[in-house]
């Protein structure tokens, strides 16, 4: 027996910091500690530093560094994108929203505040495979709707939306389109004037940067009212002293993100890939949830028929292997994800559903560890399981 290792596969729900990021950070602690709006040398030193953060995740995504805004996570970003669109606009008499049944609760929550709030929200359904089809996005856009918000790429399955074609779309409507990228950033190519999107958001800790820092891109000439008031931080637009060693994480991140992306998707969907292929050589009854072709390179979503998600992440987790079986924030709850429900997995598939994301710091071995331990463990549930292929279930 192999000896027991810590294997983490869940990078989607958060990624370490690089060294090299850490390393940038450090000083802003302790030494250049000032407050950016202070005039004296410390302060603008970490002035200085905000500003060269904003420059380099502007550069990640093709925006101008004016277009940047930080915010304390990408939940805040995608709260701050689609309320205060909704509700600027409802003095002109706008009324409603459309966003996808497969958003992150950061976009469908807001969704539901929306709905209390007196709006209509369309929520798209998806294809097996957890695609969009723009077509139904231009048939849903009302002369009332506010603002169209399609995820870029899903942080349960993976699957990457046809984003440029349904922000087209709304430009030729006249809607605001706002896409929530916390997934995609770092793992696709995202220019967002060749996407032509007006609001994008994300988030430092999936890209190997500090939690507690996201940002949104507003498209100069976008009109979006601040939802914290206070101080003239963020031009004005989000009030509140900086998280000054959060942006500068974040802007290394964002530049290390940019430096490796050609070589970060070729070596992690490799993985993926060998990960993949092993699985369905080693286990029968499985399924694999999401689209192959558009799809984030290091996620792998896959049902295991006849057991429980969590009695095998528990399992996995005593070998050593850090899995989710489900989105994060959502996995202390049993409530059958939204996402699968939503491509029409069986909810009883559902709950035997695990998702292995693959980062920077997997290695073949770490796979094939995996790999074992997975085999093992599933069979150990399926002897056990009460509920048997055989009887039916
Ligand atoms: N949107 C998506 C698609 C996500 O996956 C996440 C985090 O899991 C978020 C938003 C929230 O980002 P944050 O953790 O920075 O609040």
């Amino acid at each position: 027996m192999e000896e027991k290792r810590n294997v983490y596969l869940d990078y989607s729900a958060t990624t370490p910091v690089k060294d090299e990021v850490l390393r940038e950070m450090l000083p802003f602690f302790t030494e250049s500690f000032g407050n950016p709006s202070s005039l004296y040398t410390v302060g603008q030193e970490a002035k200085n530093a905000v500003a060269h953060a904003r420059e380099r995740l502007a550069a990640l995504i093709g925006a101008e560094p004016r277009e940047i805004f930080f915010t304390s996570s990408g939940t805040e970003a995608d709260n701050w994108a689609v309320i205060e669109t909704a509700t600027a606009k409802r003095a002109r008499g706008a009324k409603h929203v459309i966003t996808s049944k497969i958003e992150h609760h950061a976009l469908l929550h807001s969704c539901e505040y929306l709905e209390k709030e007196g709006f209509d929200v369309t929520y798209i359904g998806v294809d097996s495979d957890g695609l969009i089809d723009p077509r139904e996005v231009e048939e849903a856009i009302r002369p009332d709707t506010a603002i169209v918000s399609i995820m870029y790429a899903n942080n349960e399955i993976g699957t990457i939306e046809p984003i440029a074609r349904i922000a087209e779309i709304a430009k030729s409507k006249g809607v605001v389109f706002h896409t929530d990228a916390v997934q995609a950033l770092g793992n696709v190519h995202i220019d967002v004037k060749e996407l032509g999107v007006d609001l994008l958001s994300v988030s430092g800790h999936k890209i190997y940067g500090p939690k507690g820092i996201g940002a949104l891109y507003i498209r100069r000439g976008v009109a979006l009212p601040s939802h914290m008031h206070g101080g003239a931080q963020e031009a004005g637009k989000r009030a509140g002293t900086e998280n000054l060693t959060g942006i500068v994480g974040f802007g290394k991140a964002a530049e290390l993100a940019g430096e490796n992306l050609v070589s970060h998707i070729e070596n992690i969907s490799g993985l993926r890939n060998y990960f993949l292929d092993r699985v369905k050589e080693r286990i029968p009854d499985i399924r694999i949830n999401g689209s192959l072709e558009s799809r984030l390179p290091g996620n792998l979503n896959i049902t295991f028929k006849y057991i429980e998600g969590e009695a095998l992440l528990l399992l996995l987790d005593m070998a050593g292997v850090a899995v989710s079986t489900g989105s994060a924030c959502s996995s202390a709850s049993l409530t059958p994800s939204h996402v699968l429900e939503a491509i029409g997995v069986p909810v009883e598939e559902i709950h035997g559903s695990v998702r292995f994301t693959i980062g920077d710091f997997t290695t073949k071995g770490d796979l094939d560890y995996t790999l074992d331990a997975l085999d093992e463990s599933v069979a150990k549930l399926r002897k056990i399981s009460s509920v048997s292929k055989e009887s039916g279930w």
